[in-house]
């Protein structure tokens, strides 16, 4: 039996894993499991796959967790320290699946213990990338990609010889508001912004599908993960969200992945590999499809774009200031105190008054620190432009 943990386990992604590991009762067992605020969740899921532990960020919740969990044998937990513990304890496989810079910490644990960690929390590459990749190396742990793209293009590269790697097509849907005017997007709310066109996920992956903040740390992700040159890195918007990635080869080839926008097929693909197995996704009907359409990115358009540019050409820690101020801006734009067009506006002010965090060596420490400075220039300039408005 392979030994699994899930990080995020109540959200979108947790989910799905969970729908995956569910169907194989004899196959898998679940050591941690890891939630928020939905109790309820958290206990039926650690009930119904048995699993060694459950925990919630949150430590007001403890009682409550207790109480949904009495009578089962299954230890429950709360706050920080109790996510490290989780986080720590031996496993084979572990999905990263909490949003949000918070899901560093438990990704380098389960890295540091040697664990295969199916990676869907982009912000750990986008925040310390290179420390990711050193913390798998010096354990002999493996790190799989399980944004759909990044799956792609592994699957893409498999048996490849990187040198012969020219270009790497990372695509994008365009998110709710791929055909509105800039001054439709300025006006736009909260939970106009929380609809995706083609894909079911949480509520903060679908607001930066809307920004292409998400293609932003796409691109960055790509950097890190798959450590091809910028410039070899491109996007662009394919509003049928059927073909993931593409890679270009020196020999003019385009391997495209395609599949139906589930993410049960990057999780699984994550989940059984370095094998193939049968997965409950939809198969595509190409006729019934009948075509593929593609349009520019524009980075004119889409200012997160052109900020990831810069974060990958300046490296250093500059990801982990990208990323804080990004979700202190979402906060802002969720809470109604900045617009929509306005998150892209903190961001690059707060990279523009980074001193020396950028430079400094890529350890922990240093991220986090990085981190929380970006986060309280954050809420200096939100702040700013909220008196302004
Ligand atoms: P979600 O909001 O649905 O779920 C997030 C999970 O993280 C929940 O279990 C929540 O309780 C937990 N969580 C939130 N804040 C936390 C904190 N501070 N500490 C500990 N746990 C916390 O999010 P999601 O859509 O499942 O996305 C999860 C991650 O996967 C994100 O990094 C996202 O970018 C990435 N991702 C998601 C999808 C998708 O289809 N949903 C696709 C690609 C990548
Ligand atoms: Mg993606």
């Amino acid at each position: 039996m392979r030994r699994v943990s899930i990080f995020g386990a109540t959200g979108s992604i947790g989910q799905n894993t969970i729908d995956l590991i569910a169907r194989h009762p004899d196959a898998y067992q679940v050591v941690a499991l890891t939630g928020g605020r939905n109790i309820a969740q958290l206990a039926r899921d650690a009930r119904a796959l048995r699993a060694e532990v459950a925990v919630t960020c949150h430590e007001d919740l403890l009682g409550d967790l207790k109480a949904a969990l009495e009578g089962s044998g299954i230890e429950a937990a709360a706050g920080e320290t109790a996510m490290q513990e989780a986080a720590a304890r031996p496993a084979d496989w572990v999905m990263s699946a909490i949003v949000g810079a918070a899901g560093l910490r438990p990704g380098l644990s389960a890295l540091s213990q040697g664990a295969t960690l199916a990676l869907a929390n982009k912000e750990s590459m986008v925040c310390a990338g290179a420390l990711m990749n050193a913390t798998a190396d010096a354990s002999g742990a493996t790190i799989l990609p399980v944004d759909s793209e990044h799956s792609a293009v592994f699957q893409a590269l498999v048996g490849e010889d990187m040198d012969a790697v020219e270009r790497v097509i990372i695509t994008a849907s365009g998110g709710a508001f791929r055909d509105w005017s800039h001054e439709e997007m300025a006006r736009a709310t909260p939970e106009q912004a929380a609809t995706h066109p083609n894909w079911d996920m949480g509520q903060r992956i679908t607001i930066d599908s809307a920004s292409l903040f998400n293609k932003a740390m796409e691109l960055i992700e790509t950097h890190e993960f798959f450590r091809i040159a910028p410039d070899r890195i491109e996007t662009v918007i394919h509003p049928e969200s059927m073909i993931h990635a593409l890679v270009g080869f020196s020999d003019g080839a385009l391997m495209a992945h395609l599949g139906p926008p589930d993410m049960r097929h990057a999780i699984g693909y994550a989940l059984h590999w370095p094998d193939r197995k049968a997965l409950p996704v939809d198969r595509l009907d190409l006729v019934a499809l009948g075509q593929f359409t593609f349009r520019e990115a524009d980075p004119a358009r889409y200012p997160a774009l052109r900020l990831a540019r810069e974060v990958m050409e300046t490296g250093g820690l500059s990801g982990a200031v990208f990323n804080a101020a990004k979700e202190v801006a979402m906060d802002a734009f969720i809470d109604g105190r900045i617009g929509f067009l306005d998150m892209a506006g903190v961001v690059e002010e707060v990279l523009g008054r980074d001193k020396g965090h950028i430079d400094a060596e890529i350890a922990l420490d240093n991220v986090l620190a990085a981190d929380h400075f970006a986060r309280q220039e954050a809420s200096t300039v939100i702040a700013a432009m909220a008196q302004n408005r």
